[in-house]
């Protein structure tokens, strides 16, 4: 989960119409998230709705504020549902700098931990947790399926950047930056990657910035 950068002017449907999910909402979000759900990160083409980042069962008054649409996948938008209305803003945090979002490869897991101490971070972490583990740790089939893709796409950034460390040639090291575009997935693990690496870092810290406003 990275932080998102949102089209300042507001869509004339939402203002026109009862509507929150019209074509021009949603093309708005598609173009300004890459086309990535902003919670996995993963890219969508069919499959994305508009998700109320505080859910209209308990803000109905927010439901046509455009500063409260983001683009989600089926998956997680099911997972979240109205139980996390207090998560982090990612449109004004840099979310991949406060939580840490890093992959287990022994364990088979997905490790996210809040740097900064506000429940919006906790809860944040508790849902990315949630998304990748399963309940309680338990994954069901559709969330096996869902983490052995995120383990696969990390598995393979983590293939070209070896190639890159084992031979650090111009044609390697921009095939690390290619993974590192902003409509690429998984970027708040592959942020994590870089940053745990002090050579890597020296080297991409500046490719890892995207959105991100100090
Ligand atoms: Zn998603």
């Amino acid at each position: 989960m990275i932080r998102i950068s949102k089209s300042q002017i507001v869509p004339e449907s939402l203002t026109e119409t009862q509507t929150y999910d019209g074509e021009d909402v949603q093309e708005r979000l598609l173009h300004d998230q890459h086309r990535k759900c902003y919670l996995c990160e993963r890219t969508r083409t069919t499959d994305f709705e508009i998700e109320h980042h505080k859910s209209k069962k308990n803000f109905p008054e927010s439901q046509q504020d455009w500063e409260n649409l983001l683009l989600v996948c089926g998956y997680c938008n099911k997972r979240k549902a109205s139980l996390f209305d207090n998560i982090v803003n990612p449109t004004v945090c840099n979310v991949e700098e406060e939580i840490t979002q890093r992959i287990d490869f022994n364990r088979k897991m997905a490790l996210f931990s809040a740097i900064v101490t506000e429940e919006s971070h906790q809860k944040t972490a508790e849902l990315l947790n949630r998304l990748f583990n399963g309940k309680k740790g338990l994954r069901k089939i559709k969330e096996e399926l869902f983490f052995e893709y995120a383990l696969s796409v990390i598995n393979r950034f983590q293939k070209i950047l070896n190639n890159y460390l084992m031979n650090p040639t111009t044609d390697n090291e921009q095939k690390v930056k290619d993974e590192l575009q902003i409509d690429k997935e998984f970027l708040g693990f592959k942020y994590w990657i870089i940053r745990d690496n002090k050579f890597l870092y020296q080297i991409f810290h500046k490719d890892i910035i995207w959105n991100k406003q100090h």
